[in-house]
């Protein structure tokens, strides 16, 4: 007799959302957390009064968490305050030149019209193929396990419109950029969301272009901070009996005839279970927890050709004024052609870019409870990785930080040092340290074509029975939506194969 039907190792949101649907279906459920909070990137914290978002800054493509409460038997909208984000973006130029995108998708192609018509023309084909393309990949794409071609041909039976596509699939995003728009005004809003993805335009499928397009479709903040999703699961699943434990790492996955059947803990407590849910690098997972000498040949190597995901620092400011801003999200103008660049002289080289770019979150935008009274939040994405030349994180975070204030002072946010009141920096390496991600990988694994869909980690092992991925690294890979829906692939994969 096991202690529990289901452990899940790892309360982020694939983790948090898998246990929930678990314990719906009447399971008893146990999820273990190593670190203090729920949520892993899609978290918050708080420093002298102000909320901070660890990672994730907004969420969008809604739908299937959407799916995910309604299987709850709830609405996503009925257990997480979600505020609207519009305009959807600012893009701040080097020259101190703003170009803003608001929600309606008319009055971009107005915005853009107003200094490209050709490129506001094009917006509108532009989004006809995107509005499409979406809708095929909500339907059949992302809710859908990928774990054999078996399931693919089913995708496509789901939603025969899935071939028309393929040259998205066949296409890089840079490709599809500049199909479509020729002027670099234009292409400057459009290239920094390749790396929402993990990879340069030239390096990932054009299928990922949907992004610049599903921005429109509302982009959303939930009151209180991004934790409120994995919060809203955490709730659901404990009035259903779930338990979650937190300051709980795993270490070990108990293996027993090519079985999972439970997990040792840290202090070598060993909990069985009937079925194992991890929610964590799946390299850790099959090299670390599980270990080699259960995997067969074939899985091995194929476990250990997977890269990690690009890591990135964020800067946590809390402020004493209103920062002249326009937008939840101010992203600093950069070309497709621009990000590759970066990608081949300084990720590849370990060198941080002198003129870097990146993503500014102003949380407090849209929730002015998250900080004190007039007061605001920002969060700063700027571009960075794990693997630095000659020095490390340690020794180059202060110069960093130092750095990126510096740029933003002078064409984005004027004035801007003598209102910090909390400065807070994570590193890619404080993010393996804190929530044991490997080089601070984001989205766990390369998202690119060689790693999606039937190339990922399974959701269902195969090498090992009894044991499910959820999580960034497995299908459809990272994203707060997309780690919900691999929650929900997982909770019905176990429907079937676990009675
Ligand atoms: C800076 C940043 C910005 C982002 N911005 C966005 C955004 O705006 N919108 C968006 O949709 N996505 C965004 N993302 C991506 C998104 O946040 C993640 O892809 C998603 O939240 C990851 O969920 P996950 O299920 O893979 O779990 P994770 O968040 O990776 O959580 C895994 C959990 O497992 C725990 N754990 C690890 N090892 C063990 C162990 N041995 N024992 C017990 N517990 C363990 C960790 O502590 C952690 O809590 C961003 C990510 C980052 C880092």
């Amino acid at each position: 007799m096991s202690d529990y039907d289901v452990v899940v190792i790892g309360a982020g949101n694939g983790g948090i959302s898998a246990a929930a649907l678990l314990a719906r279906q009447g399971r008893k459920v146990l999820v273990l957390e190593q670190s203090a909070s729920i949520g892993g990137c899609c978290s918050t914290f708080e420093k002298n009064g102000y909320k901070f978002d660890v990672g994730a800054s907004i969420v969008e493509v809604i739908k299937p968490i959407e799916m995910a409460f309604a299987k709850l038997g709830t609405t996503f909208q009925r257990e997480v305050d979600l505020i609207e984000c519009d305009p959807v973006m600012t893009i701040i130029d080097r020259d101190g030149s703003r170009i803003t995108y608001p929600r309606s998708i008319d009055a971009t192609a107005e915005v853009i019209s107003s200094f490209s018509p050709a490129d506001g023309k094009r917006w509108y084909k532009f989004v006809d193929l995107m509005r499409e393309f979406t809708e095929v990949a909500l339907n059949a794409f992302f809710p859908q396990p990928a774990d054999t071609l078996a399931d693919v041909a089913k995708m496509v039976a789901k939603d025969p419109r899935f071939l028309k596509f393929l040259p998205l699939f066949i296409n890089s995003y840079q490709d599809i950029m500049e199909k479509y728009f020729k002027d670099e005004r234009v292409l400057k809003t459009m290239g920094y969301q390749s790396l929402y993805f993990g990879h340069p335009p030239a390096m990932i499928p054009g299928m990922f272009a949907l992004i610049p397009y599903t921005e429109h479709l509302g982009v959303y903040y939930p009151r209180g901070g991004m934790i409120q999703i994995p919060e809203a699961f955490r709730r659901c699943g404990e009035k259903l009996g779930m338990k979650v434990m937190f300051n709980t790492r795993v270490k070990k996955v108990v293996v027993r005839d090519r079985r999972a059947q439970g997990v040792v803990l840290a202090d070598g407590t060993e909990i069985t279970a009937k079925v194992v849910v991890s929610n964590i690098n799946a390299r850790t997972l099959y090299l670390d927890l599980i270990g080699e000498e259960h995997l067969p040949g074939l899985v091995r190597t194929g476990i250990k050709s997977y890269k990690y995901s690009k890591g990135v620092p964020m800067i946590y400011v809390g402020l004493d004024y209103s920062p002249p801003l326009d937008s939840h999200h101010s992203l600093i103008a950069v070309t497709p052609k621009g990000v590759n660049d970066y990608w081949f002289n300084n990720v590849e080289k370990g060198v941080l870019p002198k003129d870097n770019f990146g993503l500014i979150c102003w949380p407090t935008h849209a929730d002015k409870s998250l900080a004190p009274e007039g007061h605001h939040v920002l969060n700063l994405i700027p571009e960075g990785f794990y693997r630095l030349a000659g020095t490390n994180w340690d020794e180059e975070k202060p110069r960093f930080v130092d750095r990126t204030l510096t740029a933003l002072e002078k064409f984005a946010i004027p004035g801007l040092r003598d209102h910090i009141k909390v400065l807070e920096c994570t590193s890619p390496l404080d993010f393996e340290r804190r929530l044991l991600l490997p080089e601070g990988a984001i989205y766990a694994l390369q998202q690119d074509l060689p790693a999606a869909a039937v190339f990922r980690p399974n959701a269902r092992s195969r090498a090992i029975k009894g044991l499910y991925l959820t999580g960034s690294s497995t299908h459809p890979g990272g994203g707060v939506p997309t780690t919900i829906a691999s929650g929900l692939i997982a909770s019905n994969l176990i429907e079937r194969y676990e009675p």
